[in-house]
């Protein structure tokens, strides 16, 4: 059994050892790497202690000394390098009250999630896998690490991360820890909504983003927010969700198609989410259900209260979800459109022949009028791009 560690991790391991302690990579790398996808991050558990690490290593950081990280920069890489722990008693569903350092890799790998979580690798002592991590791998089981339902009181985000690993890996949820997560579903109420939305991201841009469903299939959506809880009744068919580019703003926007605009924004604020991903659903399920005709000058005007990059989003999602009677149409808006670009059609009143301060210097008194005529001017062009010549629209809105 031999994982390709990255060398500057090696190295870490390396020196680690011979400084007389134990380090190996663990978790998500070696869950990754035996499933020969690629790892995000390399992951270092070690029975040296956080001052121990700093001394050893000339560039660190203290990223979570009081749990025992130290971020240790190698060959221009940073690695998290993790004191062995035992994790004391969770008080309130969020955090442990202590945590306490350990001598011994395998209390180490008790506290951790899931059996395919709690694998170590060196190179020296080759795969250490106390929990049988592989041959859930193999048999594509998502389980706890001891008893389902005390791991869930422990820490409740962790009945998200199983959903969410099942996602990720294609794996099913034990029966145990699926009984677990019923049961203990409502201290998810407890979980900050930073950490729900992080797991949710992952969940909705993950290869089996349908599986949002057993966010609800499993009573844990009451306990996310009542808004998010309410959409579970509007939510659409999820098995195209996948057929959408994994950006955030479309998936979510795909899983919030049937909700109003105002309704999808209150579930994405009661996550957290970033004002721009709320900005961009909101726009997409307002519009994804309006219909575009293959005319230009209503091309243009969509375009137009668009960015580049949304309006091909927009398109992209109608063409996920919109009926197959449509699909003719939109391809057909969608040459009009590439024609609009390349033939350089004014689709922004910036781009416009002639400016507000234009017709103020024309002698057209300041102020909210200006507006009023910019814009007929504009919708004027946007019908008719030839037209977006400085004498004709200035002699157009002499008549205004
Ligand atoms: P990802 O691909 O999302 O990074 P990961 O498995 O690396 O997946 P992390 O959140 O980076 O997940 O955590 C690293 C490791 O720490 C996990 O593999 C697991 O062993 C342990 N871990 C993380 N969160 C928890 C938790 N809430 N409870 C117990 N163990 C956890
Ligand atoms: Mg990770």
């Amino acid at each position: 059994m031999k994982i390709q560690v990255p060398e500057a991790a090696g190295r870490i391991i390396e020196q680690l050892n011979t400084h007389g302690f134990e380090a190996y990579v663990v978790g998500g790398c070696v869950r990754d790497s035996l499933l020969f996808r690629t790892p995000e991050d390399w992951d270092i558990t070690t029975s040296a202690k956080p001052e121990q690490v700093k001394e050893i290593f000339s560039r660190t950081v203290d990223t979570g000394i009081q749990h025992g990280t130290v971020t240790v920069l190698m060959d221009g890489g940073t690695y998290e390098v993790t004191t062995y722990r035992i994790d004391g008693e969770y008080e309130d569903g969020r955090h442990p009250k202590s945590v306490e350092f350990t001598g011994n890799l395998t209390e180490d790998l008790k506290r951790r999630d899931f059996t395919i979580n709690a694998m170590a690798y060196s190179d020296r002592e080759g795969l250490v896998d106390a929990f049988h991590g592989r041959q859930d791998l193999e048999e594509k089981i998502i389980r706890c690490v001891g008893n389902a339902k005390d791991r869930f009181m422990e820490d409740a985000l962790r009945i998200l991360r199983a959903i969410r690993f099942s996602a990720q890996l294609g794996f099913e949820i034990e029966e145990e820890t699926k009984m677990a997560i019923r049961g203990i579903a409502p201290n998810m109420a407890k979980v900050s909504k930073e950490r729900i939305q992080v797991e949710l991201n992952k969940l909705l841009l993950s290869d089996h983003p349908q599986r949002i469903r057993a966010v609800y299939d499993n009573g844990i959506a009451p306990y996310i927010s009542e808004h998010f809880h309410a959409a579970g009744r509007r939510m659409g068919e999820t098995g195209t969700l996948k057929l959408l580019p994994a950006q955030k703003h479309m998936r979510w926007s795909g899983f919030l198609r049937y909700e109003k605009p105002e309704e999808a924004v209150l579930i994405l604020r009661d996550l957290k989410m970033d004002n721009e991903t709320i900005s961009h659903v909101k726009t997409l399920v307002t519009l994804w259900k309006q219909e575009i005709p293959a005319d230009k000058p209503v091309i243009r005007k969509v375009m137009s209260g668009l960015s580049p990059e949304l309006f091909k989003d927009l398109l992209c999602f109608k063409k996920v979800f919109c009926r197959e009677s449509c699909q003719e149409t939109l391809k057909q808006v969608e040459r009009y459109a590439e024609e609009i670009i390349k033939d350089g059609d004014c689709i922004r009143l910036k781009d416009m022949a002639v400016s507000g301060r234009e017709l103020i210097e024309a002698g057209r008194k300041p102020g909210p009028g200006i507006g009023a005529v910019l814009d007929v001017l504009f919708e004027e062009v946007l019908k008719n791009p030839e037209c977006n010549k400085r004498e004709y629209l200035m002699n157009l809105a002499e008549k205004l």
